[in-house]
C-alpha cells in the first residue's frame, strides 16, 4: 500500500470541467487516497452558533463545513427508503465514532443523507473515461465524483464540503478517497444494511472488512492521513477482519494528533455527536 501523488490538488476546479494535461492525479497502490494538499481556508465559519432554546437547531449549512453522506442510486438500481434510513443511522454512528477517536467531530448535512438518483446505469460509470484519471480502474471514482459534486454544487477539495458517497452497484477494488471525498462500493452499502453477513470486500476474492472500519480508513484519507501508523491502525490493516482485532479499528495517537493539527481540518471538527446543520 502506498500513497498518492496529486499533481494539481491545490487547484480548485468546478465539477464537470475537464482536467487539462499536466493536471492529472496519479494513483498507485490500493486506492486513490490522497493527502490533503489545499490550504483549506475555512475562514471564520467555524462558529457553532447558539443553541436556539429547546429546539434542536444547528448552525446554517451555509456557515459551517459539513460532511455529506451520499446515497448514489445508479439508473438501473432501485432506491429503497429502508436503505436510506440505514445510511442515515450509519451517518450518525460514523459521526460519533470520530468523536470517540478525536474528541471532536464534524457536522452532518441537512438532509443527513443526500439521495442522488443518478443519470447513468452502473456500467457507464465503470466503463466511461472520466477525464480525470488515466487508469481505467478509477473511472468510476471520477465519474461518480463529477456527478455528485455537480448535483451538490461542490468543488474539488471544497473547503466547506466533504463527502462520503455510497453507490448501489458493487465493483470491488475501486474504492478510494480523493478530491475531498471518500468513494465507497456497493457492498459497503449492503454491509451497512445488514446484508452480506455484515461484511464488505474491498477486493474481489480478498479479505473481508468491517462495515465502518472501511469508510473510516477512506475518510482518514479525506482528513489528510496516508497509510501510516501501527499495523492495526485503521489507516493500515486494522479495518480488515483478519487483522487480529475482533471489531472496529481505531486511530493511533500519532494519527489523531496529525488530524487535529492539519491546517485543512481547521473548522471541521467543532460539532458534537448528533449535530447537523440547518438548511438555509
Ligand atoms: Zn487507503
Amino acid at each position: 500500500m502506498g500513497g498518492v501523488t496529486v499533481t494539481c490538488g491545490a487547484t480548485l476546479l468546478t465539477a464537470g470541467l475537464l482536467v487539462a494535461g499536466g493536471c492529472v492525479p496519479t494513483e498507485r497502490s490500493d486506492d486513490a487516497g490522497e493527502t490533503i494538499t489545499t490550504a483549506g481556508d475555512t475562514g471564520d465559519t467555524g462558529d457553532t452558533g447558539e443553541d436556539g432554546g429547546s429546539a434542536p437547531l444547528g448552525p446554517s449549512c451555509a456557515q459551517v463545513p459539513v460532511v455529506h453522506v451520499v446515497y448514489f442510486v445508479e439508473a438501473d438500481e432501485t432506491f429503497r427508503e429502508e436503505t436510506r434510513a440505514d445510511l442515515e443511522a450509519f451517518a450518525f454512528h460514523f459521526q460519533e465514532y470520530w468523536f470517540t477517536q478525536l474528541g471532536a467531530t464534524f457536522y452532518l448535512n441537512d438532509p443527513v443523507v443526500d439521495v442522488i438518483l443518478a443519470e447513468h446505469e452502473a456500467a457507464w460509470y465503470v466503463e466511461t473515461p472520466d477525464d480525470v484519471h488515466e487508469d481505467e480502474r478509477w473511472y468510476r471514482l471520477g465519474n461518480v465524483m463529477t456527478e455528485v459534486y455537480g448535483v451538490l454544487d461542490i468543488d474539488w477539495f471544497d473547503p466547506m464540503h466533504r463527502v462520503l458517497s455510497y453507490p448501489v452497484a458493487r465493483y470491488d477494488g475501486r474504492v478510494g478517497a480523493n478530491f475531498g471525498g471518500g468513494w465507497m462500493d456497493g457492498d459497503d452499502l449492503a454491509c451497512l444494511t445488514g446484508a452480506n453477513g455484515g461484511v464488505t470486500w474491498p477486493y474481489e476474492g480478498g479479505v473481508d472488512a468491517h462495515c465502518v472500519g472501511h469508510p473510516a480508513h477512506e475518510f482518514g484519507h479525506v482528513l489528510g492521513l496516508d497509510h501510516q501508523g501501527p499495523p492495526t491502525d485503521c489507516m493500515q490493516y486494522g479495518f480488515y477482519n483478519n487483522s487480529g482485532g475482533a471489531g472496529m479499528c481505531s486511530f493511533s495517537p500519532d494519527n489523531v494528533a496529525q488530524i487535529l493539527e492539519t491546517q485543512a481540518n481547521d473548522g471541521w471538527l467543532e460539532a458534537m455527536p448528533g449535530d447537523r446543520c440547518v438548511a438555509p
